[in-house]
């Protein structure tokens, strides 16, 4: 995710301000806006995302993450040099410690860099890894992504190599199976290493607050559509665009609880529940979804949900 949208909640459930005194759909319309659970990300979940590169930590033979310093990255080490998923945020300092932590258990070099999408916290250094000799793939609309500057910051650069819907990587004795959802944002890869059962699932799934990010051409649905794809591999370890590795049973709990929220906006919709009415609207202490998440530094995301599920529903917003 990047610093611009924070969204639905998560496995941590926020104190829920509103708790026993959500308003039901059809009388939001009366409540004043700044009656609205104030939107507030957990300092739990504000450490997650300002997390410093951390040590190197094994999960598998061959296999490790590195979290911190952005999303989480995925190194994979074969004899023909390192695969690295994701690269961090884009900086001089971030990129010499990635590499310092990856020279503590081979002294092969990062030859291969797989983007789970185009933010600037995944992809950040693109450039310094191609200008060191890697090939960096992503799917095609990630390329987008990665040449938005973030605020204040350089473009990470797009990949030097594309796939479109679904890609079989071989790498040394590494097989890498990469498949294109759009969900998180509309360039969205889910990288499978099927001989560990490890599965980096980028920002589509994330233990902080993560959500279709409308601006980079997400979508609510389609991250509900592909946290059901989740499932569907046999990974028995998943990690996530940010925070600790999960087990298959969380992932299931987002999906169910997505969909549940899905429905309800759709409720709250069809009930003709004003706009600025409707996330204040929707029952969500017993889910894991902060429905006021969707807006967390970016108030357009409210334009965005309500245009898909108007559209979904066949209501004109
Ligand atoms: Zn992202």
């Amino acid at each position: 995710m990047t610093r611009a949208g924070f969204g639905l909640l998560t496995v941590i459930l926020l104190a829920n301000e509103a708790s026993g005194q959500v308003p039901r759909a059809n009388d939001a319309a009366d409540i004043p806006r700044s009656a609205a659970p104030r939107p507030r990300m957990s300092p739990a979940d504000m450490a997650v995302m300002r997390q410093p590169l951390q040590p190197i930590e094994k999960i598998a033979r061959d296999m490790y993450v590195i979290a911190g310093g952005g999303g989480n990255s995925i190194v994979r080490v074969t004899g023909k040099g390192v695969l690295l998923v994701d690269a961090k945020n884009g900086d001089k300092e971030t990129f010499d410690l990635l590499v310092g932590q990856i020279s503590t258990v081979t002294r092969q070099p990062v030859r291969f860099v797989i983007n789970t999408h185009g933010h600037p916290d995944h992809a950040g250094n693109n450039g310094r890894f191609e200008a060191a000799g890697a090939v960096v793939l992503g799917q095609d609309r990630s390329a987008a992504h990665s040449i938005e500057p973030p605020p204040g910051g350089q473009a990470p650069g797009p990949p030097s190599r594309v796939f479109h819907e679904q890609k079989i990587v071989r790498f040394g004795d590494a097989t890498i199976e990469l498949r294109h959802v759009v969900a998180h944002s509309d360039g969205d890869a889910l990288v499978y290493f099927p001989d560990r059962k490890i599965l980096a699932t980028g920002d589509v799934f994330t233990t902080v607050p993560s959500m279709a990010q409308y601006a980079s051409g997400g979508s609510a649905y389609g991250l509900r559509d592909a946290l059901e794809r989740i499932l569907r591999y046999d990974a028995t370890v998943i990690v996530p665009g940010h925070g600790p590795i999960v087990s298959r049973s969380v992932i299931e709990q987002r999906f169910r609880d997505l969909d549940i929220f899905l429905a309800r906006v759709e409720a709250g919709v069809r009930a003709a529940t004003p706009k600025e009415a409707l996330l204040s609207s929707i029952k969500a202490d017993d889910i894991s979804i902060e429905p006021m998440g969707f807006t967390w530094n970016s108030p357009s995301q409210l334009d965005g949900l309500y245009l898909e599920v108007s559209a979904k529903i066949g209501m004109k917003p």
